[in-house]
């Protein structure tokens, strides 16, 4: 159903191969992923995030409009080759959203560079519970902490 979103978007199914697979990574692996610089993390939660904050550096992208979004997140994770999905638990939304944004990219025929799509278990909750760092700034596009050198 995606191949009919932009004209420049040709019906091509499985010729490539496999979909990109999706997998689950801990709280403690994402902790030491963000000291990569390719690595863009996705809150796809809605109101949520402007009330319980989120993990420093994330992007936001509710999952309510995530679908027509998603040209507007390839841009955002520009450079990036590794994608990090989380909502408040990781059970619906999250992986709902990061299989979207899979079978989009399986769909388009331009190669974004994005090679890696994952997806934080027990989300941001489970994150915030863990003791782990909590971002409250308003900014859609958190720019994060400052890291130690
Ligand atoms: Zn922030």
């Amino acid at each position: 159903m995606f191949c009919c979103f932009s004209g420049n978007l040709t019906c091509r199914r499985q010729q490539e191969g496999m979909a990109r697979s999706i997998i689950y990574i801990t709280g403690s692996e994402l902790l030491s992923l963000k000291r990569r610089p390719n690595i863009a993390i996705v809150d796809v939660r809605d109101d949520e995030r402007s009330y319980d904050g989120h993990i420093a550096g994330s992007l936001h992208f509710a999952s309510d409009t995530f679908l027509d979004k998603i040209p507007t997140l390839i841009q955002a994770a520009n450079g990036k080759d590794t994608l990090v999905f989380y909502c408040a638990l990781s059970q619906v939304r999250g992986p709902k959203c990061a299989r979207t944004l899979a079978e989009y990219l399986a769909e388009s025929k331009d190669d974004v560079g994005i090679k890696n799509i994952m997806i934080l278990q027990r989300g941001f909750n489970g994150w915030e519970a863990s003791g782990r760092p909590v971002c409250r700034c308003t900014e859609v596009f958190c720019k994060g902490h400052t890291e130690p050198a």
